[in-house]
């Protein structure tokens, strides 16, 4: 645990060049499903709440029945939100508004999405088009060799290059690089190791919003490692707008 505890501030202290606002920002976290739904779920819901007491930046409140999402994402009530987080969220999800929401994420906030966020509103292309991929498909799990693409962002400083993880290996479709920055990506298709480009964790503006996306975290001992966390960490405080400036 202290060892977490050290990643975990010094990802704070390397992401964050301004002082901390002194309010907590406060982010929501979605796990409703309508398509496959993810055993570690609640595995995600713990190390977001971890991360957000560990580095003070932000609390947490929970989306988890289509009467949370009716109660908690009218336009109305996201006002009191600065993100919100996918947690391997699957299918049509009953929102109020969806444009409405993304609307929301484009005038500033922070949208967090975890592998199968892009499972998501498979038939709402303004959606996919906000996170900046599809999933496409999976093989078996399998150890592959993520490769860091920009070593600089906050979600991949000091990051293991390359860093070995047996996970569920998404393949993502309607993925544009000239629109996202691509953090982590494979050279090889995960299982037939074909020569290639494999992007898995990404971030993009959208509007004024930040977006960050990690395809990792199928399973529960990847949600846990320490790597994920600080790259987790990283990843949402630079899309509450602490660290460095969107490139
Ligand atoms: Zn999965």
């Amino acid at each position: 645990m202290k060892h977490t505890a050290f990643l975990l501030a010094a990802a704070l202290a390397a992401s964050a060049s301004a002082p901390l606002a002194a309010e907590p920002k406060k982010l929501l976290v979605v796990s409703v499903t309508k398509g496959f739904r993810h055993d570690s779920i609640p595995t995600a819901e713990r190390v977001l709440e971890q991360i957000g007491k560990s580095s003070g930046a932000y609390t947490v409140d929970y989306a988890r029945t289509d009467a949370d999402l009716a109660a908690k994402m009218t336009t109305a009530a996201l006002a009191s939100y600065d993100g919100v987080v996918f947690a391997s969220t699957t299918g049509d999800l009953p929102l109020p508004d969806r444009q409405g929401f993304l609307d929301w994420i484009a005038s500033g906030k922070a949208f967090i999405g975890i592998h199968a966020a892009t499972d998501t509103f498979p038939g709402f292309p303004p959606y996919i088009a906000m996170i900046g991929g599809q999933f496409l498909s999976h093989g078996a799990q399998v150890k592959v060799d993520l490769l860091v693409q920009d070593p600089d962002h906050p979600a991949t400083k000091g990051m293991a290059n390359p860093t070995s993880v047996f996970d569920e290996i998404y393949l993502i479709k309607k993925f544009d690089k000239a629109k996202t920055h691509t953090l982590v990506a494979l050279d090889k298709q995960p299982n037939e190791g074909t020569p290639g480009f494999f992007p898995l964790v990404w971030t993009r503006e959208h509007g004024k919003g930040r977006v960050f996306y990690t395809a990792l975290g199928h399973r529960e001992d990847v949600l846990e490692a320490d790597w994920f966390k600080k790259q987790l960490t990283g990843g949402i405080l630079w899309a509450f707008g602490k660290g460095v400036p969107p490139k």
